[in-house]
């Protein structure tokens, strides 16, 4: 098996790949490297080669890593947030990708508030239309987007989504290209307080296509850390 150094590095080289192909710059495309369910160890081990920013799902995770690793990464927070869990990560989170309900903003801007901050958030949009998938419909996005936007402690800077896997990285294509296409839509809209920054979208087998259609997170775990462990 290979070494997550060995993984590390063929992401590395893939990711470059695909913004050279794409005419982008590896710079302004940001990778995540997605350290849920590994220890801290496997985080330093990736940390040590140079990458900064990490992304968790789950609230005690997050805050249980990040004070046994350096104060310098990044932690973008991706999963499912539950509101009374938002207290947990609000000072430790970079960026919240997942924010999937009016209700959820609420909380995550009170709890910003508090700490007279302003969390930067992605509106995660359900493109697949799967019920287990959370997220904004495309149908109900502006509607959340002005209710959101008039909150003071969030600030939304994009959009995310959570594509099905396809066997065919490239049966994504599509997906992540309507998710570009809902930006452009959105920062059409011109509502004040949004901003379309940023599009989180691709995970290990499908990053590749997602850089190709506009992506500026991609969010890799396995091809990085190796297959997870689920206890
Ligand atoms: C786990 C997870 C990823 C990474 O998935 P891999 O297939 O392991 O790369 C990306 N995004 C979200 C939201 C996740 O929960």
């Amino acid at each position: 098996m290979a070494s997550i150094a060995e993984n590390y590095q063929t992401v590395i080289e893939d990711f470059q790949r695909a913004c050279a192909a794409a005419g982008r710059s590896p710079d302004e495309v940001r990778l995540i490297a997605v350290s849920k369910f590994f220890p801290p160890a496997a985080v330093r081990r990736v940390y040590d080669l140079g990458q900064r920013l990490f992304g968790e799902n789950r609230a005690q995770e997050m805050t249980a890593k990040a004070p046994e690793l350096p104060a310098d990464i990044q932690w973008h927070f991706i999963g499912r947030l539950q509101r009374n869990k938002v207290k947990y990560i609000i000072e430790r989170a970079a960026m919240i990708h997942s924010v999937d309900s009016l209700a959820l903003a609420e909380e995550i801007s009170r709890q910003a508030g508090l700490r007279d901050r302003r969390a930067p958030a992605l509106l995660e949009v359900n493109l697949g239309g799967e019920d287990t998938k959370a997220g904004f419909s495309p149908a109900g996005l502006r509607a959340g987007l002005e209710a959101i936007a008039r909150l003071p402690g969030l600030s939304v800077q994009g959009l995310m989504t959570i594509g099905p896997y396809y066997e065919n990285p490239e049966d994504a294509r599509p997906l992540f290209r309507r998710l570009r296409e809902l930006k452009e839509t959105v920062s059409a809209w011109g509502i004040q307080g949004v901003e379309m920054r940023y599009l989180s979208m691709g995970m290990s087998h499908d990053f590749p296509v997602a850089i190709a259609e506009g992506a500026d997170f991609v969010r890799v775990g396995t091809a990085i850390f190796g297959v997870r462990d689920r206890k």
